[in-house]
Order: C-alpha cells, then structure tokens, then sequence
C-alpha cells in the first residue's frame, strides 16, 4: 500500500460509504476485512426488507439517539435521511415509505443494491483485501493487520475503522477490536435491540412459542410503546420490545429484573373492561370471559400465565397491563446491535482518535444506540461520510 493511499478497515457500510467519498476526491483507497465477502450484515438486514432510514423529521430524529444524539447531529444534518435516499435511488434503488414512515427499497432487499455499490467502488478504483484481520497498532504506530499470507505492517496516510459492533459476529463484526483500545475509553459492548428472557410455563411455551402478539402496547418505567412481540422460547422479542429495550436492559443489569406490562387491549377503557369482566362471575370460565372482550388465544394464554404465578389483581387489570418479569437480555449473539463502543471523549468532533492523528472511527463501533426503524443504518451512513470529510480535511483535500 503506498503511504498517499488510505485505508478504511471494516466493509459494512458504515467502511463502504466512507470508502466512496474518499475515492470520489480523488484519494486512493483500499479497504480490509476480516471477511471473505463485503457487507455481509448489510445482506442480512436486507432479510427483514432493509429498512434503510425514517421519514419522519429531522429534529425528531435526532433525538432516537438519546445521550449521543447531541455528538451525532452535525453527522446527520450534514448527510440526513433525504441524502441517504437520494445516494440509493442514484444506485438504481427506487423507495418507498411505509405507513410507519420507515424508508425501504422497493427491492425490499440488500442484494440489489449492494451489488450495485460495489461497481460504483471498483469503477472509482476503490481496492479491496478480503480476510485480513485488523489486530492493533505496532509500538511505531502502524497498523497491524494478519492475513493468510502472514502479518502485514501498514502506514497509510490516514485509516479509518469502521469494525461494527458485536452481534451477529459470524457475519464478521466480532468486538474483538475493544481489546486494542484503553479501557477507559470504550463503554462495554452490550445487547441493543434484542430480545429479554422470561420463563414460560411449558404449556405456553409449547403452545405460543414463535407467535406474534399484535396490536398491543408495552409499558416499563413510564413509558408507553405500541406495537409487536414474538414470543420465543426463552422469553420476548420484536418491535416494541426493542423501543424500550435500552431502559429495559438498564434495570435488569441495575436490578436483577425489569416488569414490563403489556396492555393486549390498548384501545380499549379500563372502566369498559372492569365492567365486563371484573364483576360476577356467573359460572362463566376466566377463558371464555376473556375470550369474550375479544382476546385472543395467546392473550388469554398470557393472562392465565400470570394468574398460574399467583397474581391477585383483577382480569381487567391483567388485560391492560400484564405483568412480564424479565430476567435478562438475550444473548448479543442474536441482537440487531450494539450498544456501547468507543467513548465519545476518545474521538473529535471530525471523528478522529484522540492520541491518534490520522485514525478516524465511523459506523456501530462507536457509542451509540437508537430503536429498529432505520436509525441505525442512518448513522452508519451518516458517521461514515463525516469520517470521509474528517479525513480530507486532515489530508488537506
Ligand atoms: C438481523 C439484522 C437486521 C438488521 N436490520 C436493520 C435494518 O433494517 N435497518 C437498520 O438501520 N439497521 C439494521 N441492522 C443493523 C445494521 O445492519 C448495522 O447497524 C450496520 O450494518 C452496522 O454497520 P457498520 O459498518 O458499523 O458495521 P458492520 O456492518 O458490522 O461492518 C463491520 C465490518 O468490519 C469487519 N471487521 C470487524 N472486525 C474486524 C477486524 N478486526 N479486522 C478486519 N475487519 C473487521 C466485519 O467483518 C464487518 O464486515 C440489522 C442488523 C441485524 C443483525
């Protein structure tokens, strides 16, 4: 590698598009992975129809990244949501926003598209190594990278590191980078956006396992989300789980466990459903009370569930607001993302390493954390064109 080139470390997309702004000024660049192939959790989004950004507006976007938001803004004001859809409508990826408000190729898939933006890199001289390993900095500063030719010193002119965060590490972002950087500047790597474990009964289990709980509302600390779950085998997953995973997580590692209520008739008074069921019971069995305001069979599942673990509250309570005590996250193995990372004192406001002129960060390795809906692509994009520009100005470009 000749020392005018750059390297960018890490082919997720948080790399690529850093990798496509530098090579379009004018920079040569090559990027390393650990991998075999490019964008290999980028294809594996792309199964849940790549939900590439949010509609919805800018300010209120900002703030899904609660603490870091104020450390993102400039990256996502600089390269937002309307930036991001045009770069992949220019890829031949036309879009549409669902009634969520959620951005998706019409595709609805990854292939299309990442196949597209590799011929845009190769067109633009942008060189790849595959299957080399980025393991630290030598005592000189230079990268230090194992392939399986051997090990390799480089000294580009700037790198950038975009290693991903932890889940799903047989797709290659392992978080085995943390090891290289001092202890206290990265916040430990932990489950965001994954599912929580609570111990069904196996009559439920058996029964319920893998179904979803629609149209319901999830309530922890004070919170209210509306939404879907899935029930799993060990407990709870899905979109409104995930809304409130990140105060979820929080208590359980505070507390030991977190009560979240789920609500499986949100739209539905209190006082109507008291009425109904709370009163005599007329012979009438808890099932076919419940079947009757309209439950269904897992709903009635829950409620029994709790009144099996000895609960005293009402049927009507128990519908708008049945208790789940979670006991853990699952594993990072099968969460969406990561939260933690580098710290946000360890980097500049252009995204360059404090102590490391020259090594600039990008994409899910750094510590941030936002709900499914297209934030967390959004802020891969978007750290990854403000690293790019960082490293121009840095270059002098
Ligand atoms: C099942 C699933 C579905 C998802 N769906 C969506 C979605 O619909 N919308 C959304 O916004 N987000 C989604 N995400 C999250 C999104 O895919 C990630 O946030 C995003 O890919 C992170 O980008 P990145 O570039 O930071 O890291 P990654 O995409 O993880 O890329 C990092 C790269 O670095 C490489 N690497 C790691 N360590 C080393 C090393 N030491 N040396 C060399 N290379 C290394 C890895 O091999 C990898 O290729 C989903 C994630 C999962 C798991």
């Amino acid at each position: 590698m000749n020392p005018n080139e750059v390297a960018v470390i890490g082919a997720g997309p948080a790399g690529l598009v850093a990798a496509e702004t530098l090579a379009a000024a004018g920079l040569a660049v090559t990027v390393f992975d650990r991998m075999p192939s490019p964008g290999r959790k980028l294809l594996i989004a792309g199964r849940g129809g790549l939900n590439l950004t949010h509609s919805e507006p800018l300010e209120r976007f900002i703030g899904r990244y609660g603490a870091a938001s104020g450390r993102l803004e400039a990256a996502l004001r600089a390269f937002p949501p309307a930036a991001l859809m045009d770069w992949a409508e220019g890829l031949g990826q036309p879009l549409f926003t669902g009634t969520s408000g959620r951005v998706f190729p019409q595709a609805l898939k990854a292939s299309p598209l990442l196949r597209a933006w590799l011929a845009r890199l190769a067109e633009q001289g942008v060189g790849f190594r595959f299957r080399h390993r980025w393991e630290g900095w030598a005592e000189d500063g230079a990268l230090r990278l194992a392939s399986p030719e051997g090990e390799m010193a480089l000294r580009p002119a700037a790198v950038l590191l975009a290693l991903g965060g932890a889940s799903w590490p047989r797709l290659g972002s392992d978080g085995r980078w943390v090891r290289f950087f001092p202890a206290d500047e990265v916040a430990p790597l932990r489950p965001a956006n994954c599912g929580f474990l609570f111990g069904w009964s196996e009559v439920f289990r058996s029964r319920f396992e893998g179904q979803p709980l629609k149209r319901i509302a999830l309530e922890f600390g004070g919170e209210r989300v509306r939404g879907e779950a899935l029930v799993t085998a060990g407990g709870i997953e899905g979109g409104a789980v995930y809304a409130l995973g990140a105060p979820l997580r929080e208590a359980i590692a505070a507390g030991g466990e977190a009560v979240v209520r789920i609500d499986l008739r949100p739209d539905e008074a209190a006082e109507a459903l008291a009425a109904r069921l709370d009163g005599p019971r007329g012979g009438v069995s808890v099932s076919n009370r419940l079947r009757r305001v309209g439950l269904s069979p897992i709903g009635i599942g829950l409620v029994q569930e709790a009144l099996h673990g000895g609960t005293r509250e009402p049927l009507s309570r128990l519908v708008k607001g049945v208790p789940l005590r979670l006991t853990g996250t699952a594993p990072i193995e099968r969460a969406i993302s990561t939260a933690g990372g580098v710290g946000w004192e360890a980097v500049d406001e252009r995204f360059m390493l404090q102590g490391r002129p020259g090594t600039f960060l990008a994409g899910e390795m750094l510590d941030w954390e936002a709900p499914t809906g297209g934030y967390l692509l959004q802020a891969c994009f978007s750290t990854g064109v403000a690293a790019a520009r960082g490293i121009l100005g840095y270059l002098g470009r």
